[in-house]
């Protein structure tokens, strides 16, 4: 049975008491007073901004493979941002960012930034949100925890730098942006292009429960219009869980993956013109994704090279155009609108000890533990990048490996040898601490990441927050939390929600505002695979979730007071990098920066591809930042006009070192003419920068290709 709203107005009372006789305070934004809005509007704004990193010499985020090095661009990355206001001058902020991984820090230096430039009274981390899209195209380093960047060797300040002021500029965009609008949502199915890659893991939650749906991913996708008064359409965001891994390890050019891909066929359906502060802004965010795999070939192909499927270019276009069309669709028979007031709620949660009420979870005396991670968080996942750690698989667990056997077992050995390596790694070798084994249990303990004092490798206090636009309710899941997980936390959210007398709509935003690995549900956590063997605060995390969110929708519904928790770590002056800079760029003698070194051919046919090489410099020297590496340029009359950039998907820039004694490179710019190209005549433009080798200054630099014609 529910509550009643009896009993959640004599609670409600209660807290109001407790909130006078301690003299908290209430959170409460300014309230500025807005334009006039009439009935049902809301002051809206989309915005979206660069933010692609030194695409070249830096090892790519997500699969954690220290040998993935990036080497140049297929599509920019980019941060698209929507601020919703309400008539009361309350607003929040939603952002979408084409990164593998969402970090405290980044969050950090957006507030910061926002702060500085004389948004802090408006945008704060409380009403802000930040959101991974979790591509495994794009850049590392940007972490403070350490393991986040280990295979990065170390942080890297000019991606971070990059992510931090492109979603800064983004929210900056939206902000100039408001203006008086609607906002309508929309669900739907899309069935067909994910698949649940921890099925043993899945199929161990309880049977009834399983029951009740109908398939083992969510293929809801919910989507938002932003429409201007007038009815235009300003931008769309929808959420929909799955795991943006179509482009497999092998690929070193950056890209947003299958939901990059989406969002690019969208805007490029609407004209967006990215180089403007205001243009259609089409964000595909990332929701409960943690076990949802898009290569859905693995069930069929499940060989050796049939995990990811065959081609993963084909497979990001396939699983991408899908999400495209599915949000298309949606986005025409939207009718439902957002009505009520805009709020929302944040608080700092110390992961490692929550003591939990047992109406949230099965049993009494659950609690969360220092963080662990288990022998299988060095499986990775089998459907989407193995690890390929030999020794290392999925579903391993203290009945076949328990701690009494440590001392004679390989993977020890293995381990240690690792751990040799670093001092640092010695603190957190997992055979060192016990009490974990049993507190984790049934995980066999690799490593403790929080042992590791000074510097930790995972995050201990992580920011909880919900926001809120009439009947949707935004959580921000500070980490990937998988499908049943997903639910569970949703359905404990809108129950309390509900209260309020109204059916609410509750979405996750997972991979928001900081990174903590996994979420399994219990049942899931018991059999370790990849996803139970990285949830972090042990196999009660998930319930810890529920009840702290939980708090946060009942101050939310009751407009009390939450305490905003402990800080979270200040790690910003411990942060080293291994990567050495650009020393110099340099030509062979009697070249320079900008000569072809390949041409294209004279004439080419519709579905060809060009394909030009120039001498070139390093991409770090200029990150080009809401520009572009290449033009592909049409000439009509006398003059000639870009026709496609380097975020277009049918150009690639590739960045090769030719000889580092030298500080020679090339880059390779490919163009392929799509079928619908017109015919006439082209050229390929690069625009590089070098940095030279006397004054340490950095020039920049042109080169063209000859003159081909299209038929
Ligand atoms: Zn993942």
């Amino acid at each position: 049975m529910k509550p009643s709203h009896i009993g959640l107005k004599f609670l409600c009372l209660l807290l109001s008491v407790y909130m006078i006789m301690t003299t908290a305070y209430c959170v409460n934004a300014d309230a500025k007073p807005s334009a006039i809005l009439n009935e049902g509007q809301y002051m809206i704004g989309t915005g979206i901004y660069d933010i692609t990193g030194p695409a070249a010499g830096l090892v790519m985020e997500g699969y954690g493979k220290s040998d993935q090095i990036a080497s140049g661009i297929r599509q920019r990355l980019r941060s698209r941002a929507f601020i919703v206001q309400d008539p009361s001058g309350k607003s929040v902020v939603f952002a979408s960012a084409d990164i593998g991984l969402m970090f405290g820090c980044i969050k950090e230096g957006v507030i910061k930034k926002l702060a500085e430039n004389g948004y802090g009274d408006k945008y704060t981390a409380e009403n802000v949100m930040l959101s991974a899209i979790h591509t495994h195209a794009s850049l590392s380093g940007c972490s403070y925890y350490a393991l986040y960047k280990i295979s990065a060797m170390g942080f890297n300040r000019q991606n971070y730098n990059a992510i931090v002021n492109g979603i800064y500029m983004s929210i900056v965009n939206a902000h100039n942006n408001l203006e008086p609008g609607y906002i309508e949502m929309s669900r739907g199915e899309l069935d067909g292009i994910s698949v649940n890659r921890s099925k043993a893991a899945y199929n161990n939650n309880p049977e009834e429960e399983r029951a009740r749906y109908s398939s083992d991913v969510d293929k809801t996708m919910t989507l938002l219009n932003f429409r201007a008064a007038d009815g235009t359409l300003l931008g769309v965001l929808n959420w929909f869980a799955l795991h943006s891994t179509s482009m497999n390890h092998h690929n070193t050019l950056v890209c947003g993956d299958n939901k990059g891909y989406a969002s690019y066929l969208f805007e490029k359906d609407m004209g967006t013109n990215y180089q403007s502060s205001k243009t259609f802004v089409a964000a595909f965010a990332q929701s409960n994704a943690g076990d949802v795999s898009p290569n859905i070939n693995y069930e069929t192909l499940g060989n050796e090279n049939g995990y990811y499927g065959l081609d993963d270019l084909k497979n990001t276009e396939y699983e991408g155009k899908n999400q495209y069309l599915k949000a298309k669709e949606l986005s025409n028979n939207a009718t439902v609108r957002l009505t009520g007031p805009v709020d929302y709620i944040h608080t700092n949660v110390d992961m490692q000890n929550v003591i939990i009420s047992e109406k949230y979870t099965s049993g009494s005396g659950h609690r969360t533990y220092k963080a662990a991670l288990g022998y299988s968080f060095s499986a990775g996942a089998m459907e989407d990048g193995p690890s390929e750690l030999p020794g290392f698989y999925e579903g391993m667990t203290q009945k076949d490996y328990p701690y009494s056997l440590n001392k004679n077992n390989s993977r020890y050995q293995i381990i240690q040898r690792i751990a040799s390596i670093s001092p640092y790694f010695g603190e957190i070798m997992g055979t060192k601490y016990p009490e974990l084994w049993e507190q984790h249990y049934p995980k066999p303990v690799l490593l403790s990441p929080t042992k590791g004092e000074p510097g930790l490798f995972v995050p201990d206090v992580v920011e909880l927050q919900i926001i809120r636009i009439g009947q949707l309710a935004i959580i921000g899941q500070p980490g990937e939390i998988t499908t049943m997980a997903g639910r569970r936390l949703r359905e404990t959210i809108k129950e309390t929600l509900d209260q309020d007398g109204n059916s609410n709509s509750v979405v996750i935003a997972g991979l928001s505002n900081e990174y903590t690995q996994y979420v399994t549900t219990p049942e899931e956590y018991d059999m370790q695979h990849y996803e139970g063997a990285s949830t972090l605060y042990g196999k009660w995390t998930l319930d810890a979730y529920k009840q702290e969110f939980d708090k946060l929708a009942r101050a939310l519904i009751c407009g009390t007071y939450v305490d905003p928790g402990p800080g979270t770590r200040d790690l910003s002056g411990k942060q080293v990098t291994f990567v050495p800079d650009v020393v110099f760029d340099s030509v062979p003698l009697g070249k320079k920066f900008g000569d072809v070194v390949t041409n294209a051919a004279y004439s080419y046919n519709r579905g060809e591809t060009v394909s030009v090489t120039f001498w070139g410099g390093h991409p770090k020297n200029d990150l080009k930042t809401q520009s572009s590496y290449l033009e592909v340029q049409k000439k009509a009359g006398n003059t000639w006009t870009t026709v496609y950039y380097d975020w277009d998907w049918c150009t690639t820039f590739r960045w090769t070192r030719i000889s580092m004694l030298l500080g020679t490179s090339q880059v390779t710019i490919t163009w392929d003419i799509p079928e619908d190209a017109q015919p006439g005549t082209y050229r390929i433009k690069y625009n590089g920068a070098d940095k030279s080798i006397w004054t340490r200054k950095i020039h920049q630099h042109t080169g063209c290709s000859r003159e081909f014609t299209v038929r």
